[in-house]
């Protein structure tokens, strides 16, 4: 329909060119159409992925015509500009706030023909015309999409090492209010006739107060995660400030995470960038060091299969540590940040598909000193090493083949080898296709359980046994991803080790 009515207008659009040109001669032209451009822009964000500025009617998708008052005006359709920041569930509501203050809360159903136009002074005004007429609200300076069907992960988490306590809405902070507060950036001078004149510059930020929503009051510490995997401590003096889409975390003025994905109360003392420094520690000491990677082994799913009797040998071994993976819980972010000792958004692998860390990984050391070590990895390599890696690439009819690594580890032992990586995937497999504490899942476990077991019965040196992160149920099966106690916690232990046949 839309694309038919532009077709014809375009024709006569070369058709009136045409004319205009033939008739230049004794006929004034118009020109083309001017772009009006509204005073403000009007800001479209809240629990949206694109938020995004309107400046004039010529950046909407299309300009429709209606009719008002008996007279014809053009107007832009809300559900456009709503579908191009993407709003984060399907069902969500749609605050209105004028230049004054005044605001205006509409449900997103029914918006079909809701408009916005350029009304008086060239100011945006909303058209609702099947909702209260109240709601047709005049000098709009945003646009807040509030989402009342949040998907997991997409808004701000808090939680603690054992429990989701809560995940909040962007949209939900505009709408409950914020306090605004100035962050001085600077002050400059100037002599003028004699007189100092200066300036204070600052940011007006938008504060929000999380206590309104969490008892942090039992927390005997916290650390807010950021997007690109960045850990803070959350300080009393800190603020979480309203940004776009998202919450930032300032301290002393200074904007040290841009995009929070949340709050963990209470994290573990460990983290996965222990693993390198343990092994560094471990070859300062000329020590052998055995690194086991069970992939997609959360805390809570070593819990169960302890519980349930999965993991004999695991559970002959001195208690785990809990550990805190990096944010997000992926594979190449996790294996990048256990083998640099830094975090993703320092080495640079903050998300899946990237490949090359920024800063030298424990195979980097272990080359410069000279000492030999082997990595056995799967089929594909999560990321590049400075060592060629063992790929391991025959599988069996499931798509297993940590037993195949477990041999080509097992090959690979000898004296010389200092530093020993095993990369195991089947559990993460099993629990992306039948979910966390799935009794296949469970078993896949216990396979792995045997495979740790039959490495260190001849591995003689230090073992560090971790996770790069956990697993949650979907309705599909697994996934992780989240800053979820589900994802983000797996068991670390650093052993001894020694020959378990003795
Ligand atoms: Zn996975």
């Amino acid at each position: 329909m839309i694309r038919e009515k532009k077709f014809i207008i375009f024709m006569f659009l070369i058709l009136g060119i045409l004319l205009s040109g033939f008739f230049s001669g004794c006929q004034e032209t118009q020109g083309t159409v001017e772009e009006q451009k509204a005073v403000f822009p009007l800001t479209i964000w809240g629990d949206v992925d694109n938020p995004w500025d309107l400046h004039k009617k010529q950046d909407a998708p299309d300009i429709y015509e209606i009719e008002r008052r008996g007279e014809k005006i053009e107007v832009i359709a809300l559900s456009e500009l709503i579908d191009r920041a993407q709003p984060r569930g399907d069902a969500f509501d749609i605050l209105f706030t004028a230049h004054d203050g005044f605001s205006v809360l509409i449900s997103g159903k029914n918006i079909a023909e809701s408009y916005i136009a350029l009304g008086e002074e060239d100011r945006w005004e909303a058209i609702n015309s099947n909702h209260p007429r109240s709601s047709n609200i005049k000098n709009i300076k945003d646009i807040v999409i509030i989402s009342r069907s949040l998907p997991l992960g997409a808004g701000f988490n808090v939680i603690n090492p054992v429990e989701n306590l809560a995940q909040l809405s962007i949209g939900d902070f505009y709408e409950d209010g914020f306090s605004v507060f100035p962050a001085v950036r600077g002050t400059a001078f100037q002599i003028h006739e004699d007189e100092e004149l200066k300036a204070t510059s600052f940011y007006r930020h938008r504060q929000v107060d999380i206590e309104n929503y969490v008892d942090l009051s039992g927390a005997d510490s916290a650390v807010v995660v950021g997007h690109k995997g960045e850990v803070e401590p959350y300080e009393e003096s800190g603020r979480l400030v309203l940004q776009d889409n998202s919450l930032g975390y300032m301290q002393n003025n200074e904007l040290l995470i841009p995009e929070a994905r949340g709050l963990v109360l209470n994290p573990p003392d460990r983290m996965i960038t222990d693993v390198y420094h343990d092994t560094k520690t471990l070859l300062k000491q000329e020590e052998k060091i055995l690194m086991i990677l069970i992939d997609g082994l959360g805390y809570h799913q070593f819990e169960y299969a302890r519980e349930n009797g999965y993991i004999p040998f695991l559970e002959s071994l001195p208690q785990p540590e809990k550990a805190m993976v990096a944010y997000p819980p992926v594979t190449p972010v996790n294996v990048a940040a256990s083998l640099t000792g830094e975090l993703p958004y320092i080495n640079g692998v903050y998300e899946r598909g990237i490949r090359r860390t920024q800063v030298p990984t424990i195979f980097a050391y272990t080359e410069e000193q000279g000492l030999s070590a082997a990595a056995v990895i799967g089929p594909m390599g999560t990321i590049e090493l400075e060592i060629d890696p063992i790929y391991t690439v025959r599988s069996d009819e499931a798509g297993r083949n940590d037993h195949k690594k477990t041999e080509n580890a097992l090959e690979e032992m000898n004296e010389e080898l200092r530093l020993l990586f095993v990369h195991y995937k089947d559990v993460d497999r099993a629990g992306h296709n039948y979910g966390d504490l799935a009794s296949k899942t469970m078993q896949e476990i216990e396979r792995t359980d045997g495979y740790v077991q039959s490495l260190l019965q001849v591995w003689e040196g230090k073992v560090l046994i971790y996770a790069d992160h956990g697993m949650h149920a979907t309705e599909e099966g697994g996934d992780h991803r989240h800053l979820i106690f589900e994802d983000m916690f797996m068991p670390y232990w650093l052993l001894d080790g020694g020959n378990w046949n003795e």
